[in-house]
């Protein structure tokens, strides 16, 4: 009993430090940072594992290190799986050649091999699939070992204590993955609630900054006209005319960069979707032929309620990030679909791509890959008014390739008249 109680403490250990690790640094791990740590957890409690196995009766020993064999591999991906295996037959080899060790090299070997074709399915699986998965491995391992001794190396091992082995094995991996999975959900709780905080901040930041610099532009606008009406000199006027004409445009800027932010109340009207998309695609066009872009576009109307400047702006934001991600020319296309209740559009370019990690920070405040000219806030306002109007963007890239982002739309108004005109953005 007291090893029952050592194996699982320690599995559990090891768990819990290697949860820990990871989750105060994850950003800064990479797959290759994840896979190493986990090896190396797993690593440990294997060796805790066989070195303090549980002797059951007639001296038949059962150890749990296919446990943390398991579970590092599924967690970890196939090269962690095939280090450990590694790792277990050099440490058997070290107990002893015997027959315990063929068959240590004969049933483990298959491990990594399925934890190679289960590995990324398992990865985005739910609670239960995980448990089902790592629980397969067990049972497959159990009918292939007790076939391994009983018939190829004529063990006289008992049936009951190998299916007591089994049970205790998936007793520990039903365990373990529920704490691991149990500590996962609580951090991204916790993260999610640090998003949120941040993104309250970044709204009150934005808004008083956003006043502060309108209530500036506004006085400044103000004397500007002044100074125009009384001024005779007509070169004098034209230069004016053009500082109030820029003026404007920041004014503008601020505005609809910073719509969200704005604390005056919302005006929800019903929207013509390709009246709006057609107005945003003429808005972004000059960009787009500045930079050799072929826009195609397939538009069809629909209709929703909502914002329409904040609206725009969002699909706004998202042409434009398409279009500064193909500074050598390419192929931007804009379609529009019903399907079911939903409008899907797509907004879809040849640009630059995107890796994972960039695509996981998509819509986080300042997350920009642009340097000085990049403000990292086109696409927080952009997910944000989607996620207001009970919308959905989903995101396909690839480096060098391109990217595509799917927008699905709930259609909440069926072909209605009401269109009123489209505020003015500026680019
Ligand atoms: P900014 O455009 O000022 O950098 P955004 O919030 O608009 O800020 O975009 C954030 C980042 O998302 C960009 O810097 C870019 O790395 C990435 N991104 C967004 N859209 C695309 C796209 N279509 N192709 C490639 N990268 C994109
Ligand atoms: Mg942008």
């Amino acid at each position: 009993m007291n090893e029952i109680l050592i194996n699982v403490l320690i599995l559990l250990v090891v768990l819990l430090i290697t949860q820990h690790l990871l989750e105060v640094y994850p950003k800064k791990l990479s797959c290759r940072h994840v896979s190493i740590y986990t090896f190396f957890a797993g690593l440990v409690a294997i060796f805790f594992c066989m070195t303090f196995p549980f002797t059951v009766n007639e001296g038949f020993n059962v150890d749990i290190r296919i446990v943390p064999f398991i579970i590092a591999g599924l967690y970890g991906g196939p090269i962690a799986s095939v280090g450990l295996y590694l790792f277990i037959v050099f440490y058997r080899y070290l107990l002893g050649i015997d027959m315990g060790f063929w068959g240590t090299i004969i049933n483990y070997g298959l491990i990594p091999f399925w934890t190679l074709l289960f590995y990324k399915k398992f990865t985005h699986s739910g609670k239960s699939a995980k448990l089902l998965i790592a629980s397969g491995f067990v049972l497959f391992n159990f009918g292939f070992s007790f076939y391994i001794y009983h018939y190829v190396f004529l063990s006289n091992t008992p049936f009951h204590i190998t299916l007591f082995g089994a049970i205790y094995k998936i007793t520990c991996i039903v365990i373990s993955i529920l704490t691991i999975e149990r500590i996962r959900t609580n951090h991204q709780i916790r993260r999610k609630v640090i998003d949120v905080e941040k993104m309250e901040m970044v709204s009150h930041l934005s808004a008083s900054i956003s006043h502060e610099i309108r209530n500036g532009l506004t006085g400044a606008k103000g004397f500007m006209q002044l100074l125009k009406e009384n001024e005779e000199d007509l070169l004098k006027k034209k230069y004016i005319g053009i500082a109030l004409k820029e003026l404007e445009r920041s004014e503008t800027i601020i505005r609809d960069f910073l719509t969200f932010a704005k604390p005056a109340p919302e005006k929800i009207e019903t929207i013509n979707m390709e009246h709006l998309i057609e107005y945003v695609i003429e808005l972004i066009s000059p960009l787009a032929r500045m930079n050799s872009i072929v826009v195609n576009k397939s538009l069809s109307p629909f209709w929703i309620y909502g914002e329409k400047k904040i609206i725009q702006q969002a699909f706004l934001n998202f042409m434009k990030n398409a279009i500064e991600a193909m500074p050598d020319g390419g192929t931007l296309e804009i379609g529009m679909r019903k399907h079911d209740d939903l409008m899907e559009i797509k907004i879809k370019d040849t640009g630059i791509g995107m890796d994972q990690d960039q695509m996981e920070r998509l819509g986080k405040p300042y997350f920009t890959t642009k340097g000085q000219k990049g403000t990292g806030l086109g696409m927080m306002v952009a997910y944000r008014v989607i996620e207001d109007i009970k919308g959905k963007i989903s995101v396909m890239s690839e480096k060098g390739k391109g990217t595509t982002f799917t927008i699905d739309l709930p259609i909440s108004a069926e072909n209605s008249e009401i269109d009123t005109n489209i505020t003015h953005i500026a680019l």
